[in-house]
């Protein structure tokens, strides 16, 4: 029987749990025995009760769950050679060589690392004595797929990541509230969302709540010229009737000299122009609740691809990593998606601005 294993990694999201709920019933429909590892890399170097055996009724009722149950962390001894060897160890201990992961480009890499060192991995825990190389026989290779759990929207290739609606969603709900006691003392709103390096969240809940004003880190403002353009544009929304101002700033925002925008630079900014102005950091109700239906579905068709692919790969195909596409489910190499992710931080770096909304696909208005 095959033995596969699903985790999740990294920051949680909302839909994770419909993803392992998925992964669980679809691996026992095909046969296979399926194992959920507790709170992420730490639990595959902890091993033993950390990877348990999932039965149907075990994943019941978590489609409408929020966060994790399964627990995530952030694991340092996983980026160790070592780390990585006692975790190879722990799975061929329970016989399993297939492990899905649901995380962010971190934990991705991480797995895709861990697939091509397996094989050495292997060969050492023989040679420490740790197995025998008849019962490391069957486990020559470990299959790894990928499905991105993130609120951010911030991996490439893929049109939305299991979790950024509902946190889209969730800010949306409260900026709504803002706005209503804004306009009652026609005050103006600075608010900060969250994402990274990604100014999805941002852009996406400005559109959607009529923001004055969003600052995100792919379309970098000019340096020293912001402050004017952002007074211009509230006072003209003010000259037009408007008895508040929305201002969203995302998290990672920057001018085009690479110095962060915060949500306190822009409150002054504001308060210059003479708009009582209060700021309001959202923080981790974004990550909270549960997951709309869109992260439901979306983590649930990935869920099942997951185990498909797990079951039809050989040792020669590349990791997969499941997408959507233009409403299709999708599988492409995780490596070519790690490294674009990877090349919008470098733009931006770079401070090539064009560069970086232009790889950011065509989600992103120019
Ligand atoms: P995310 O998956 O949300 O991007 P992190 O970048 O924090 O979050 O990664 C989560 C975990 O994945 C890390 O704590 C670490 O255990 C593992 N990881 C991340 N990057 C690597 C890497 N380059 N090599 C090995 N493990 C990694």
């Amino acid at each position: 029987r095959k033995k596969i294993a699903v985790m999740t990694s990294g920051g949680d999201s909302p839909g994770m749990n419909a993803a392992v709920r998925a992964v669980v019933r679809t691996g026992i429909h095909y046969g296979c025995d399926v194992f959920a590892v507790y709170e992420g890399y730490e639990g595959l170097l902890k091993g033993g009760e950390y990877l348990r055996q999932m039965k149907w009724e075990d994943v019941r009722g978590w489609l409408s769950e929020g966060g994790t149950l399964i627990g995530t962390a952030r694991c340092m001894e996983f980026r160790e050679r070592w780390g990585r060897k006692q975790a190879a160890g722990n799975l061929i201990s329970q016989g399993i060589d297939a492990l899905i992961v649901c995380g962010g480009d971190g934990s991705l890499t991480g797995a895709d690392l861990f697939r091509s060192e397996w094989p050495s991995l292997v060969e050492e825990l023989v040679k420490d004595g740790k197995f025998t190389q008849e019962q490391v026989e069957p486990y020559q290779n470990l299959t790894i797929v990928g499905l991105v759990g993130s609120i951010d929207n911030d991996m490439a290739g893929t049109d939305s990541t299991i979790g950024a609606y509902s946190a889209l969603e969730r800010i949306i709900e409260m900026v709504d509230y803002i706005d209503e006691t804004a306009k009652s003392h026609s005050r103006a709103f600075v608010v900060e969302v969250m994402g990274r390096h990604c100014g999805w969240l941002a852009l996406m809940a400005g559109i959607a709540t009529g923001a004055d004003y969003i600052f995100i880190p792919e379309r970098a403002v000019p340096h020293g010229k912001w402050q004017e353009e952002l007074k211009e544009v509230c006072q003209r929304h003010r000259n037009k009737g408007r008895r508040n101002n929305t201002v969203i700033v995302a998290e990672g925002a920057l001018d085009d000299q690479l110095n962060p925008v915060t949500a306190d630079d822009v409150k002054n900014v504001l308060l210059d122009l003479g708009l009582d102005t209060k700021v309001t950091i959202l923080g981790h109700v974004q990550r909270g609740g549960t997951a709309v239906a869109h992260d439901r579905w979306l983590a649930t068709l990935q869920g099942v691809d997951s185990v498909k692919a797990v079951l039809e790969m050989t040792p020669q195909t590349p990791s997969p990593l499941i997408g959507i596409l233009e409403n299709k489910i999708i599988r492409m190499p995780l490596v070519e998606s790690v490294k674009m992710t990877k090349s919008v931080a470098t733009a931006i770096e770079n401070k090539d601005f064009d560069k970086a909304i232009s790889l950011r696909d065509t989600e992103f208005i120019e």
